[in-house]
């Protein structure tokens, strides 16, 4: 008997939990977010990547401004060495974003969790977490899962997730670029 593989990628790790998957706010000055990285952790740099991906991608109507102090940040991102289970609706997440809104949907605070091992103590890979800080950032100006397996809103992370055409799309609906 011939076994045909039809599964053209396999989903390595349930990527995260969107604790409001409802809620799609958006931020009021998109040219202008603030956002803290922790300081003096060696996967800073990969997050200000993926933070200027974004704005790339966008044609930079969405600017992000480092600050060095939580205090002013719109977004927060933090390093940890796992997602607390307790924190997030699955138990596999390799990364959490919650985000606070008010009325109109306005994008008050946003807080990113990038973990460094699976809950199992899987070391993940730099295109894992990369892969996922462009995942939780999207989460962190306003998008929701995609069920596009190629898009990087997909729940999981495979090898093939990019930010997607429908992805922006999404963002220029909610933003009325
Ligand atoms: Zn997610």
């Amino acid at each position: 008997m011939i076994k045909r593989i039809l599964l053209i990628f396999v989903i390595l790790i349930t990527l995260c939990s969107s604790v409001f998957a409802d809620i799609q706010g958006k931020w009021f000055h998109p040219k202008f977010i603030r956002v803290y990285i922790q300081p003096d952790h060696y996967k800073g740099r990969l997050m200000t990547q993926a933070f200027r991906e974004w704005s790339k991608l966008t044609k930079n109507k969405l600017i992000f401004q480092k600050v060095t102090s939580p205090k002013f940040a719109d977004i927060e991102v933090e390093f940890v060495d796992k997602i607390n289970p307790a924190q997030s609706n699955t138990d596999r997440a390799i990364g959490l974003t919650k985000t606070s809104t008010q009325s109109n949907r306005k994008l008050v605070h946003a807080k990113i969790w990038i973990a460094q091992k699976t809950h199992d103590d899987k070391v993940l890979s730099e295109d894992e977490v990369y892969t996922t800080m462009l995942h939780e950032i999207g989460h962190a100006i306003g998008l929701n899962h995609s069920q596009d397996p190629e898009s990087v809103m997909y729940y999981g992370v495979n090898v093939i997730q990019e930010v997607s055409e429908e992805d922006l799309r999404l963002l220029k609906e909610l933003y009325l670029w």
